[in-house]
């Protein structure tokens, strides 16, 4: 744990509180977005005198700027184990726009298709597929979990016209990690497609999409680097080639196309035609830092620690009083390091205005955009869904999130509990004092 503090930067930060005084910041808000390894702020400040634009010129600094770019393309399809014979990696400014893009691309090839996606996924990976396509969800079980049955029923009923299993890889808001491959090869089987959302599982876990022709392999896979010890601007959508070559992209201008007349275009190839206007060369080289120190880490070993975080803040906090925690990992893949829970009594928005104010500590509260998912959690009742709808100053359900990087350690979390407790113990006044 400690010495991993010191390849984060910030890490060590003192923050102002409440009354006055400076406390080291603590971050469990890693699933929204991590802090940037030293190394990755390394490699921008050395990079920072060599950029230009990238594409476009014999220049020393161009050319060094689109070797970077272009060999990232390997660099990243070898972390995931992406086939680029028959796969392209193309960047994007995060993972909702790598998912709306792709729902831009098939459009040209599976219009008249059904989508499925689930009850458990983040707004990215539904709101995208809604308009353009027929959509159905495939249902989750009252403690978070993907129901299997409810994908194999769907997938049959539908009989093949599912062209596409839209799913996330592990939760933002149980952490609740899905078994992509087993639900791969369901999808296969039925002559159907697999994107998976790999914005939550990437950062944590072993991603391998696998070969071509194995029936496990995953089709798509999206991801972004503000989740992953890296800065904002950069994601990655990984998809078959084929599926960019059709139809016109759907951002069109400078870099997009082989040649135009006034009357003529001719789009290039994946991935170019699907990258307009200058790109983000910066984020790239970022990104690329970022994952040659995850490589050095050990995905495995991240993982493996990530989960003893986990479980360990689960065994200290379900055993409060007043507590309730959601989500129950019922597939044998463990979940990534997230932890919803609720204290009766204290809104959600409160508990998290105090953990910060008083003592420092960073969670997120509300329904990290997976209203859907966590109305089901909550057992929100239709009635109370309608009011929402009609009242929009009502106060929406929601829960507070745990979320743990790998520079977290378990002194956080014991300090954390203590506080937690001691919130619980003295809740009237606490509410009290931030009740405005
Ligand atoms: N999917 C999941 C599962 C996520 O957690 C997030 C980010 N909260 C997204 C998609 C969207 O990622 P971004 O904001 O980088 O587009």
């Amino acid at each position: 744990g400690s010495n991993l503090r010191d390849l984060i930067c910030g890490a060590n930060i003192e923050i102002p509180i409440i009354d006055g005084n400076h406390v080291r910041g603590i971050n469990f808000d890693n699933a929204a977005t991590t802090p940037a390894f030293q190394s990755v702020i390394n490699e921008v400040m050395n990079f920072a005198p060599l950029y230009s634009s990238i594409h476009r010129g014999m220049g020393y600094k161009s050319q060094l700027s689109s070797n970077l770019y272009e060999q990232a393309r390997f660099i990243i399809a070898n972390f995931v184990s992406a086939d680029l014979y028959h796969k392209t990696v193309i960047f994007t400014n995060n993972t909702t726009h790598a998912i709306n893009k792709l729902s831009y691309s098939l459009l040209n090839n599976i219009k008249d298709g059904i989508i499925l996606t689930t009850q458990m996924e983040h707004h990215s990976n539904d709101l995208p597929w809604r308009g353009k396509y027929k959509v159905d969800f495939v249902s989750v079980d009252d403690e978070g979990n993907l129901s299997l049955e409810d994908l194999e029923s769907k997938l049959s009923q539908y009989g093949g016209l599912v062209k596409l299993v839209a799913v996330t890889g592990a939760s933002n808001v149980t952490g609740i990690v899905n078994p992509i491959h087993t639900i791969a090869t369901m999808a296969h089987k039925y002559g159907s497609k697999i994107l998976v959302d790999g914005a939550q599982l990437v950062p944590h876990s072993k991603v391998d999409m696998k070969p071509v022709d194995s029936p496990e392999h995953i089709d798509y896979l999206v991801f972004s680097s503000h989740k992953m010890y890296a800065p904002f601007g950069t994601g990655i959508l990984i998809g078959w080639k084929d599926t960019f070559e059709a139809g016109d992209p759907d951002y069109v201008g400078g870099g997009t196309v082989e040649i135009v007349t006034p009357d003529y275009v001719r789009w290039d190839h994946a991935p170019f035609r699907e990258e307009a206007g200058s790109p983000n060369i910066f984020g790239v080289v970022a990104l690329i830092a970022a994952i040659k120190t995850l490589n050095s880490l050990d995905i495995e070993s991240i993982h493996y620690y990530e989960q003893q975080l986990t479980s360990y803040a689960q065994n200290n906090i379900k055993n409060l009083p007043d507590v309730t925690i959601y989500g129950h990992q019922q597939f044998k893949e463990n979940r990534v390091a997230i932890v919803p829970f609720n204290v009766e009594g204290i809104h959600h928005e409160t508990l998290s205005k105090i953990l910060s104010y008083e003592v420092g500590i960073a969670v997120r509260s509300g329904c990290f955009c997976a209203h859907p998912y966590v109305q089901k959690l909550l057992k929100v009742t239709p009635e109370e869904i309608e009011e929402h709808i009609k009242n929009r100053h009502s106060l929406i359900p929601g829960m507070v999130r745990l979320s743990f990087g790998l520079y977290n350690t378990i002194e956080e979390i014991d300090f954390f509990t203590e506080i937690l407790y001691k919130i619980i113990k003295n809740k009237a006044h606490y509410i009290q004092k931030y009740s405005t």
